[in-house]
């Protein structure tokens, strides 16, 4: 069986910050979050990248994103720094059939919010608080093996509204202890390629160690590998298959000009 090529992008800041709390996140992460991910994700069926944004073309030169079947996505406080032309080929290659995985406060990236056409803001709070995990849609494959419940000691409150659209399928709902309630999981089909929206993972606490949080990713990632990826768009002006019997009423008229660009406005 072919393994499933993951790249885990890390904007990868935070790690290396030189301050108390960069200490801390460093004592969760110490080669980054991607790493982490990379280590504890690692199964016979996936072949898994690191990759951060500091790195030739942000980490995602073509050669690397035409290899990956499903991008897993961390970023936060320099999402402005992806370039646009990164964002438009990561949007191409998700609309030929790759996986898009985004975590956390990717929730804000330019990708994820190009490929909702939402601007996906969300109320948050930084207290520490209990968070307690519902599946709601118990058959979806990337609830598999994960249990009805489940808890997260200390994590940073995202709660509703969260400015998505509503066509994607909720897998997880939460509770915050402060009384907010998200939809933490969420999972999307845009053209050939499947999303999943997953909140858990602030830089400060260990959530990318727990044994429930990286089965649910697992899941997604096999949930959103894609059987194919389709980089050519078939024209869509196709012969009939059947024989045609109604009369065209257009049949003695031109309308070829109809489907050509309009010539520029002459200037006054
Ligand atoms: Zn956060």
């Amino acid at each position: 069986m072919r393994s499933i090529n993951v790249t885990i992008w890390n904007e990868f800041r935070h790690e290396q910050s030189p301050t108390p709390v960069g200490d801390l996140i460093r004592r969760h992460y110490p080669e980054g979050l991607h790493h982490t991910l990379a280590n504890n994700l690692a199964a016979p069926d996936l072949a898994l990248r690191p990759v951060s944004l500091d790195e030739p073309d942000q980490g995602l030169p073509e050669a690397i994103l035409q290899t990956t079947d499903v991008l897993v996505w961390w970023g936060h406080c320099a999402h402005a720094e992806v370039k646009e032309e990164l964002v438009d080929r990561i949007q191409r290659r998700v609309l030929s059939g790759m996986g898009l995985i985004v975590l956390h406060s990717g929730h804000f990236s330019k990708i994820f919010r190009r490929l909702m056409g939402t601007a996906c803001r969300l109320r948050w709070r930084e207290a520490g608080e209990k968070e307690r995990l519902w599946v709601v849609s118990p058959a979806h494959p990337i609830a598999r093996g994960i249990p009805e419940t489940f808890v997260i000691p200390h994590h940073e409150m995202y709660g509703e509204p969260f400015d998505i659209p509503a066509d994607g399928r909720i897998v997880f709902m939460s509770w915050h202890e402060g009384g907010n309630v998200f939809r933490s999981g969420v999972a999307f089909e845009r053209d050939r390629g499947r999303i999943f929206y997953f909140s858990p993972g602030h830089e400060t606490f260990p959530i990318y160690h727990d044994p429930v949080i990286l089965q649910v990713i697992g899941n997604a990632i096999r949930w959103a590998a894609p059987a194919e990826i389709v980089s050519e768009r078939v024209t869509p002006q196709p012969q009939p298959m059947e024989k045609i019997f109604s009369d065209n009423p257009l049949a003695d008229c031109d309308t070829s000009s109809l489907h050509q660009p309009a010539p520029e406005a002459k200037k006054p």
